[in-house]
């Protein structure tokens, strides 16, 4: 027989690593959702790329909405993108051309 399950806060396993998944030329609107927060989903996620860069690019992201930070680790062709979108904001929004939109 198995008892009640235990009280407290449950221990879930974290991810050691967490890479982004997005292409050095997607869309912003992919590109944010590769760095959405993995716990609260929210696209609201401010990035700050580390020193280093090179084989072990990586940056810190932190949600706007839960506060959670995490390292995510980037190909040098993603902390290229991310670099240059520091000083613009990512544009979210999905381009027709791209097959997204079906209407
Ligand atoms: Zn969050």
């Amino acid at each position: 027989m198995f008892g009640p399950p235990p009280m407290g806060k449950p221990r879930g396993i974290e991810p050691l690593t967490e890479t982004a998944d997005f292409r050095a030329d997607d869309d912003g609107c992919f590109v944010a959702a590769s760095l959405s927060c993995p716990w609260c989903l929210s696209w609201d996620v401010g990035w700050k790329l580390r020193e280093g860069g090179g084989y072990d690019a990586h940056a810190t992201c932190r949600c706007g909405e839960c506060g959670r930070e995490r390292e995510v680790f980037l190909t040098p062709e993603q902390e290229l993108r991310l670099a240059l979108q520091e000083e613009r904001p990512l544009d979210t929004r999905p381009r027709s051309s791209d097959g997204l939109l079906a209407y």
